[in-house]
């Protein structure tokens, strides 16, 4: 899976760059949470006169651990994101794209890695209290819970 663009070789226009994310992504940054990923990553670069846009979509589902039964709980996942990518050295102060997050990029850094955003997104966008709907946790998981709390 690859989460690098290459944005400074990039011809003017849109491109567009797939990629598929599954849990593997999350035990790398050693993450307690995400047990397992099934994503879909779509990052569509406009790169236009002086400005650069970068449209993140991340949508499918991550796998996390119910809050009352431990037992797995799927999530689903749809987020989309735009940003403004700058070279550090063409960054102004009066930014006219406001309500878009900016990257800003060293203007030696030829390719923008987008893990660390998809990373952060997908976090940010997990609910803070995960638990299954009420009487859909898992009965067995929720009898040993009672055993261990006694
Ligand atoms: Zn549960």
């Amino acid at each position: 899976m690859t989460c690098r663009i290459e944005i400074k070789g990039l011809s003017k226009g849109e491109h567009r760059f797939e990629s598929k994310i599954d849990g593997s992504f999350f035990e790398a940054y050693e993450n307690d949470t995400i047990a397992d990923a099934d994503l879909d990553v779509v990052a569509v670069v406009n790169k236009g006169e002086g400005r650069i846009g970068l449209e993140l979509r991340i949508d499918g589902d991550v796998t996390v651990r119910c809050d009352r039964c431990l037992a797995d709980l799927v999530l689903p996942v749809a987020i989309e994101c735009p940003f403004s990518v700058q070279f550090s050295s063409y960054v102004e102060e009066d930014d006219e794209q406001i309500g878009e997050d900016v990257i800003v990029m060293d203007r030696n850094q030829g390719d923008l890695d987008i893990s660390q955003l998809i990373y952060d997104y997908v976090n940010l966008h997990l609910p803070l209290k995960k638990v299954h709907p009420e009487g859909k946790c898992d009965p067995d998981m929720m009898e040993k819970m009672k055993d261990i709390l006694k």
